[in-house]
């Protein structure tokens, strides 16, 4: 197996120099066709001045890059900044070319984007328990020789954990890069996640968002890897991909570490509780869940959502992917006592 970065990324890509935007100087910028005004906001001149919304953000988001480095007990230089994980999922797929090979049911978006992108899928079904049908991945990768392989884990929608092992089998024996989307991770209960494999394998990405810690409004996500990885996948970002604001907004809040460890643990907390109770109730079978949400089954998928829609509950119907299956996301306990209750009228 050969892993080395010719291999690994579409030859136009290694061919092309990404754009260079200038330095991020201080100083009289005169360099980039910015103007010089900025609206004066209502939030008062000092707060303006500070965000300076007439210049461009920092490229290469150096401040938040360190910041995230410490928060996640990694290196700035294993770090790709993006506007959500799901554009960062967009420009990993652009760089790779297809085929794409996810498991099914999964997140969606790997296989719309590897469509738009104009690539093959190779959809693998998990297996009874969710988890990796090992042997087929190997048959697919042997066979169908995928460029990129995208293991959400846990996995959006049946919100299970992957065995660690299988997923490392992949790793290695995959020749392509192979992507843990670690979405979900703060909820997993598993250490440090992937991250700390990131320097073990030249082929290995992992993927973090904000979205699911509080965050979803600012956008912001990151992968993680070997240097030599993301010097590739930077050609395709955007070269402000990332906003002023938000890249303000996450540096004043990354430093709150315990306010990211309190609600972490509340949501857990809940998880537990909300699925003790849907457990208690006759007709409803519940799937283990190491994510901010939770799988059930119901005889009647559609006219369970639509009761609960009437009584003003909007939960993911996955009728059409996991036959009888709905997901609800963790909400406020107010939220899960009155969720229960409807759900339990519905029914
Ligand atoms: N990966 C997974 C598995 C997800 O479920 C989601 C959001 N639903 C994302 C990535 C995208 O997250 P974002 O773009 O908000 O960072």
């Amino acid at each position: 197996m050969d892993l080395r970065i010719e291999n690994l990324f579409r030859p136009d890509i290694l061919r092309i120099e990404g754009y260079r935007p200038e330095a991020f100087l201080k100083g009289i910028k005169l360099d980039a066709n910015e103007c010089p005004y900025t609206p004066s906001l209502m939030w008062g001149p000092k707060m303006v001045r500070e965000w300076q919304l007439n210049r461009y953000p920092d490229p290469e988001a150096q401040a938040l890059k360190k910041a995230v480095a410490r928060f996640w007990n990694v290196r700035p230089e294993n770090i790709l900044q993006g506007n959500g994980s799901d554009e960062l999922i967009y420009y990993l797929i652009a760089v790779t070319g297809g085929p794409v090979c996810y498991p099914v049911p999964t997140f969606s978006m790997y296989g719309i984007i590897a469509r738009i992108l104009g690539y093959r899928t190779i959809e693998i079904p998990l297996d009874e328990r969710f988890d990796i049908p090992l042997e087929l991945f190997r048959k697919a990768i042997r066979e169908e020789r995928p460029r990129i392989i995208f293991l959400s884990s846990p996995n959006n929608p049946t919100g299970n954990c992957f065995s660690e092992e299988k997923m490392l089998t992949i790793i290695k024996e995959a020749n392509c890069i192979v992507v843990i989307d670690e979405a979900y991770q703060a909820y997993a209960e598993n250490g440090d996640g992937f991250l700390r494999y990131i320097r073990d394998f030249p082929n290995l990405l992992v993927t973090r968002t904000f979205s699911k810690i509080g965050l979803a409004g600012i956008r912001l996500g990151f992968v993680f890897g070997h240097e030599d990885l993301l010097r590739e996948i930077n050609k395709a970002r955007l070269p402000y991909n990332v906003n002023s604001l938000t890249q303000w907004i996450a540096l004043q809040i990354l430093r709150k570490k315990a306010f990211f460890k309190g609600i972490v643990k509340k949501i857990i907390s809940e998880r537990q509780r909300l699925m003790e109770s849907l457990e208690r109730i006759e007709g409803v079978t519940v799937y283990p869940s190491k994510a901010n949400f939770i799988l059930f089954k119901v005889r009647d998928a559609g006219s369970v959502h639509r009761g609960l829609l009437k009584r003003g509950f909007i939960i993911k119907n996955l009728n059409g992917l996991l036959p009888g299956c709905l997901r609800v996301t963790v909400g406020r306990p107010e939220e899960n006592r009155a969720f229960l209750k409807a759900l339990k009228e519905v029914l």
